[in-house]
């Protein structure tokens, strides 16, 4: 009879330590977006800054500030809008006037392709209006425009001091870069796949512009990059490259990430992988919107990215089970979705009246198996009966198990829990928690 061997012992040693992981951190140098009062700073010790477009035309200024104010409502520090004709460029002025009307003061961004150079040198309103500009070098000209269209722009940027996202996307590549690349590359004894000077052609058309800029009078610290593609691995190698290369704060995205599931998934997984690595001083997350879905998704799914990698905090989190055949009802699945709306709906306002609120941790559980543990592991947490269980719901605060709730309105009575758990915890000087419960078991 062969005897199976013992397991090996787990740890060699009691003090072994677990590594937590956590986003690394990678010092780039720091670049100032500001309109007025408002001041973002991107890189540096900033944190990673939420960034979205709209999709307006910007010559219907009311209604490109309507979505500008929505963006910045949703948690937007800046917004780019679409400035591609002399209409446009004559309501930046116009839309910055309305914005700052109605108390948004969220920099704008100048998205310039093909005429920039041209808008920005006839409009000098536009140019002030703006924050910041962003400059696709594969679209400011051809031949020996090229250099040239390209340095107006920067000179009117170092002139009116705002900073430039130099914006590489692979889609848009400086053909004539990429074509001289390539006959380089054949012309190696041993040539590079082409994969290979696809990506140095994006590096070096970002990183060449911005020694560029810096040579026609453009601080480094005024300089943003960005190398965006549409494929997840491609982004990384990319960034991974471009991050070596310099210490220019970096805009990330995935370019083109598409619509719903796979805008989302595609972006995260991009996003995660290179923020986790201490790469990207500023995201956006270029989801195609379904019909019907408001803009600032965008805005959401980015916020989610960084608070699920512990980066940042926008709103209270609310931990919910997935359900299995233990929950055959959607009360569970109903008061999950009632509490994280609530939350997010009231955000806005609480942000202001409970400071720290952001860092609230909810957990609505389906049943016994896990509900009470990850629920002592939020601040207030419910673990509801599953099929087959006494109809009675332990509600757990600050780890402890605090009282019971039974009914037909448990919904609304743990409502009113997390509310006035919040008011007690957020809501100013210190006091007991919970002295009258209204329901204890
Ligand atoms: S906590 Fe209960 S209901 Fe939720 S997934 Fe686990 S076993 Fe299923």
């Amino acid at each position: 009879m062969t005897m199976t061997p013992p397991l090996p012992l787990a740890f060699e040693a009691d003090d072994d330590f677990i590594e937590p992981a956590r986003p690394a951190a990678r010092r780039t140098r720091q670049a100032t977006v500001r309109w007025g009062a408002r001041v973002v700073t991107v890189g540096g010790d900033a944190p990673v800054r939420l960034q979205s477009m709209t999709n307006t035309d910007t010559v219907d200024a009311v209604g490109t500030a309507i979505q500008v104010k929505a963006l910045a409502q949703a948690g937007s520090e800046l917004v780019r809008i679409t400035v591609n004709t002399p209409e446009a460029a004559a309501a930046v002025p116009y839309l910055r006037e309305q914005l700052d009307r109605m108390g948004i003061d969220v920099p704008l961004i100048g998205d310039f392709h093909y005429n920039g150079h041209r808008l920005l040198a006839d409009h000098p309103a536009c140019a002030e209006a703006l924050s910041k500009y962003r400059i696709n070098p594969g679209n400011v000209g051809k031949g020996d425009k090229h250099d040239r269209q390209f340095a107006q722009m920067i000179e009117i940027a170092a002139r009116h001091d705002k900073p430039v996202r130099i914006g590489v996307n692979w889609g848009s590549l400086d053909a004539e870069l990429l074509a001289q690349m390539m006959d380089d590359n054949a012309r190696r004894a041993e040539p590079q796949p082409p994969q290979q000077v696809m990506y140095r052609a994006l590096i070096a058309s970002a990183l060449g512009s911005a020694r560029r800029a810096e040579d026609i009078g453009l601080r480094g610290e005024q300089i943003i990059l960005s190398c965006k593609m549409s494929g997840v691995q491609d982004l990384v190698s990319v960034y991974r490259a471009l991050a070596r290369r310099c210490d220019y704060a970096l805009h990330l995205g995935l370019t083109e990430a598409g619509m719903a599931t796979k805008g989302t998934v595609a972006s995260t997984a991009a996003l995660a992988l290179l923020l986790q690595e201490g790469i990207g001083d500023t995201i956006r997350v270029s989801l195609t919107p379904q019909p019907g879905e408001p803009r600032t998704q965008e805005v959401v799914i980015a916020a989610e990215i960084l608070q699920s990698l512990g980066l940042r905090a926008f709103n209270p989190s609310v931990t919910a089970c997935p359900g299995c055949g233990r929950t055959t009802s959607t009360t569970f699945q109903e008061l999950a979705q009632q509490i994280d709306s609530h939350l997010r709906t009231q955000m806005p306002v609480w942000k202001v009246r409970y400071p720290g609120v952001e860092t609230l941790k909810v957990a609505v559980m389906g049943c016994i198996v896990n509900g009470p543990g990850e629920s002592k592991h939020a601040d207030i947490g419910i673990s509801l009966p599953g099929t087959g269980e006494a109809p009675a719901a332990p509600v757990f605060i600050d780890g402890e198990k605090a009282l019971t709730l039974r009914g037909a309105n448990i919904a609304q009575e743990f409502h009113a829990l997390v509310e006035r758990y919040i008011e007690q915890r957020f809501g100013g000087p210190a006091t007991v928690l919970f002295d009258s419960p209204p329901k204890a078991s």
